[in-house]
């Protein structure tokens, strides 16, 4: 058994500086840590408890009209609160589909940013080879059940998707994600948060070594009335997306004023589909129109053995989920 020790944090500038020891990290609600340390994934030597830092656990509107919620907000809680129902309520959707009410309830937002892949030769350790897990070490997954894994911007390094529902609606929404360090506070697009594997798959995220998230900034809401957030799975509750799509969009009348399109479940990050959002701008919502700008969103797509259901999945599911986001007013 390892020895590993524990150390609540009282403010922002003390979990910066406990995070700056190696072998250091943070834990917020544990839901995902604590299974990677029980399976010998994480080892690490000290844990930061951040939940008592003060200020992180709010939702405030910001002047611009957006929304800051903080880092340590639970995910129950974002999903039922009034703002967030109202103005974003494609974020609300994506929260409620994720995990179950209680790992809701204990799950932090810089958390869920943080949760690492369900690639299963990742969690087990039987399996000496992973380059997430043990970098240069090969990745069993491509001779393995490819079920789950990615069809688009992988590579032979890694073929792992990144498991969130949260961050599906954040990466359509461009959301900001405030963190802070050593050299004080900076902000990330959304779209630069995480990574594709390239030559380092061990890395989820452009976060530098004991950063802390400190917040997410939601831009004003231009989609509140046409968006949906559909998660496709193995089981209706209690299951990670084989492929979700969160899709809104800006109507005048009929017709599409702006769009924004994003995938789980395909991908080593949230995965933008910017050509389907072209697509579909300037047009009406008609089947054609739906079917050709799904298709573009898996061009070069690259299924492995077990997983070319998901090019087809997710243009089908492109197709619902925008039809139904048109639909609501
Ligand atoms: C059975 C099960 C089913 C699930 N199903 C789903 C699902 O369907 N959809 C889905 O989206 N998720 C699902 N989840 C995952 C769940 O959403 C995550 O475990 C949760 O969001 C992680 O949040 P946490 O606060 O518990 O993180 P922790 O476990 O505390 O931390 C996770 C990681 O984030 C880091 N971290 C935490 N906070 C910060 C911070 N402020 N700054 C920097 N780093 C930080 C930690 O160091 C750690 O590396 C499921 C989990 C389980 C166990």
């Amino acid at each position: 058994m390892d020895a590993i020790s524990y150390q609540r944090a009282a403010d922002i500038g003390s979990a910066i500086q406990a995070a700056s020891q190696p072998g250091t990290v943070f834990i917020g609600g544990g839901t995902n840590l604590l299974d990677l340390m029980k399976g010998g994934v994480a080892r690490p030597v000290r844990l930061v408890d951040i939940t008592h830092i003060g200020g992180l656990d709010t939702i405030t509107a910001l002047p611009d009209g957006g929304l800051r919620i903080g880092a340590l907000v639970r995910n129950s809680d974002a999903a039922n609160h009034a703002w967030v129902r109202e103005r974003y309520p494609l974020l609300s959707q994506a929260f409620l589909a994720g995990a179950s009410a209680q790992l809701r309830n204990m799950a932090t937002v810089g958390g869920n940013l943080m949760q690492r892949t369900r690639c299963y030769y990742f969690y087990d350790t039987a399996f000496p080879q992973c380059n997430k897990r043990k970098p240069g070490s090969g990745c069993a997954a491509l001779e393995g059940n490819t079920r789950i894994h990615a069809i688009l911007g992988a590579n032979d390094q890694c073929i792992a998707t990144n498991p969130s529902d949260m961050n599906v609606a954040l990466a359509a929404l461009d959301a900001v994600v405030r963190v802070s360090g050593r050299d004080g506070e900076r902000t990330i697009p959304f779209a630069q948060f995480h990574r594709l594997p390239g030559d380092r798959p061990d890395l989820d995220t452009t976060l530098l070594p004991g950063e802390l998230i400190t917040s997410v900034d939601l831009p004003p809401p231009l989609f509140a009335a046409h968006s949906k957030y559909l998660k496709v799975r193995d089981r209706a509750s209690y299951a990670f997306a084989l492929v979700s799509v969160a899709a809104a969009l800006q109507m005048d009348g009929n017709t599409v004023k702006s769009a924004r399109i994003a995938l789980g479940g395909v991908a080593h990050k949230p995965w933008r589909a910017k050509a389907t959002e072209a697509a579909l701008v300037g047009r009406t919502l008609d089947r054609s129109t739906l079917q050709n700008a799904a298709a573009l969103a898996v061009q070069g797509a690259k299924p492995r053995r077990d997983n070319a259901f998901k090019v087809t999945l997710a243009q089908r599911a492109i197709v619902r989920a925008v039809e139904q986001a048109g639909g609501a007013a």
